[in-house]
């Protein structure tokens, strides 16, 4: 019998699996794909150690108003997910007013200081520091209006969480990017966040580092999972695997895959798109172009281009309303080259209406664990919430409290 099974071969799954073997534990690390095929693979790839407040609901009449008529790229919704959407919705509002979310930010703040170097010794180890990029984010604005609004709010951020912080002008950005064609007011730099030109890479390669260090991945479907003689044994590709543990690290797919155990998971998920090119122009850092909610991430290929978030069923067909608007934004700003693919990847952001990812014991089941939840910022925490919960399972007081008590009883 193995001792541990973690369920689900993302960013956080990994990062699990590596953080239970770090504290001694015989691990099998199980998914239906080879690891960081998922939301690990295609998100922007930034390590964001600046993003020390969670994004919160916007509450501004005017912003609510652009996202009902859908006049902002920063949000689409399908009329039919609307209704599933509803109580995640009034959760989020909830814990998006000014004085819950300044509390959750005290703790959101404490796992993002610590990203960095968290992966550090991962990325050293995986010998994956070419993956990586240390010239940190850019916020680039259009409008003098805007970028003023965004400079006050960044020098606070800076000052209550003291993050480095640069303001750069329209000609210091030009000499930082000079790719970047001019027509921007300014940037928040903040210069301490990491990227990432292949975060499925990345995942991957900390799940060679794993394997490496003595631990066994395996190809096997997690509704397969159950209970057995006081554990827990699922059904693999190399047969049946037994352990006295088992975490649930199923990202976006957590809540239906916990259906069966009865508890209900009230997860936001937020859908977001990318295309890729090649052959275009180079940047030495992501950038986010405030006005039209565009990522462009310097990736393996050339430039990844990302969308906000788009509420949709789970299964719904993909809509690109916003990649052909963010795709629009991006060559309005630089020379993309070649689209890489065809259609437009998409996934979801596993989204906590508290905005906190979840890292503790289930409940009602001994030796059930989860670990999801992560949100925007998932591939940033995976190592961070990893070791967090190594230490609680592993029975030490949980290093970081609010990840875990009241909101997993009322599961
Ligand atoms: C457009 C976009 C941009 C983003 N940008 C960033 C960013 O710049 N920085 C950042 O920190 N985060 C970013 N994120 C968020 C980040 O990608 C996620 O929070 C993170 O990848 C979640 O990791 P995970 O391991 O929980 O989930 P996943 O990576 O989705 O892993 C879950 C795994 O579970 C497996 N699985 C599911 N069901 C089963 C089953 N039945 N049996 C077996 N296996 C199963 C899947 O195959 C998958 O490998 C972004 C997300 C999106 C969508």
């Amino acid at each position: 019998m193995s001792e541990v099974l973690v369920l689900g071969g993302g960013m956080v799954g990994v990062s699990t699996a590596l953080a239970l073997q770090a504290a001694g534990r015989d691990v099998v690390l199980v998914d239906r794909k080879p690891p960081g095929r998922e939301t690990s693979y295609g998100n922007a790839g930034v390590i964001q150690s600046e993003a020390a407040e969670p994004y919160a609901l916007p509450l501004a009449p005017s912003m609510l108003l652009k996202i009902a008529f859908k006049q902002t790229n920063d949000v689409n919704y399908h009329l039919s997910a609307l209704p599933s959407y509803l109580r995640p919705l009034l959760a989020y509002f909830r814990s998006s007013l000014p004085a819950r979310h300044k509390a959750l930010s005290g703790v959101y703040s404490k796992l993002t200081r610590r990203a960095t170097e968290d992966h550090a010794p991962l990325i050293a180890a995986a010998g994956a520091d070419n993956l990586i990029l240390r010239n940190g984010l850019r916020i680039i604005h259009r409008s003098q209006a805007a970028f003023e609004a965004s400079v006050n709010d960044a020098e606070r951020m800076a000052r209550d969480y003291a993050i480095a912080l640069r303001i750069e002008t329209s000609a210091e950005l030009d000499a930082a990017e000079p790719h970047l064609k001019p027509v921007l007011a300014g940037a928040i730099h903040w210069p301490d966040s990491w990227s990432c030109v292949d975060p499925g890479g990345l995942t991957q390669a900390y799940a060679g580092l794993f394997v490496s260090r003595g631990g066994t991945i395996a190809l096997g479907d997690a509704n397969t999972l159950e209970e057995a003689g006081g554990g827990w044994r699922m059904t693999t590709a190399d047969g049946p695997v037994t352990a006295q543990d088992a975490v649930i690290a199923l990202g976006p797919w957590s809540p239906e895959f916990l259906k069966r155990f009865g508890y209900t998971i009230t997860m936001l998920r937020k859908r977001g798109y990318h295309l890729q090119f090649t052959g275009g122009a180079t940047i030495s850092a992501p950038f986010l172009d405030a006005e039209t909610a565009t990522v462009i991430s310097p990736v393996r290929e050339g430039l990844r281009v990302l969308t906000g978030a788009e509420l949709a069923r789970f299964d719904a067909q993909p809509t690109p309303v916003q990649m052909q608007r963010s795709t629009r934004a991006a060559e309005e700003l630089l020379d993309l080259g070649a689209p890489v693919e065809a259609d437009a990847w998409y996934g979801n952001r596993p989204c906590m209406p508290d905005m906190l990812p979840l890292a503790g014991p289930a409940p009602r089941h001994k030796g059930l664990w989860f670990h999801f939840g992560h949100g925007h910022q998932g591939f940033t925490l995976g190592p961070t919430t990893a070791n967090a919960l190594a230490e609680t399972m592993a029975g030490g007081s949980a290093p970081i409290p609010e990840l875990l008590p009241a909101r997993l009883r009322s599961l």
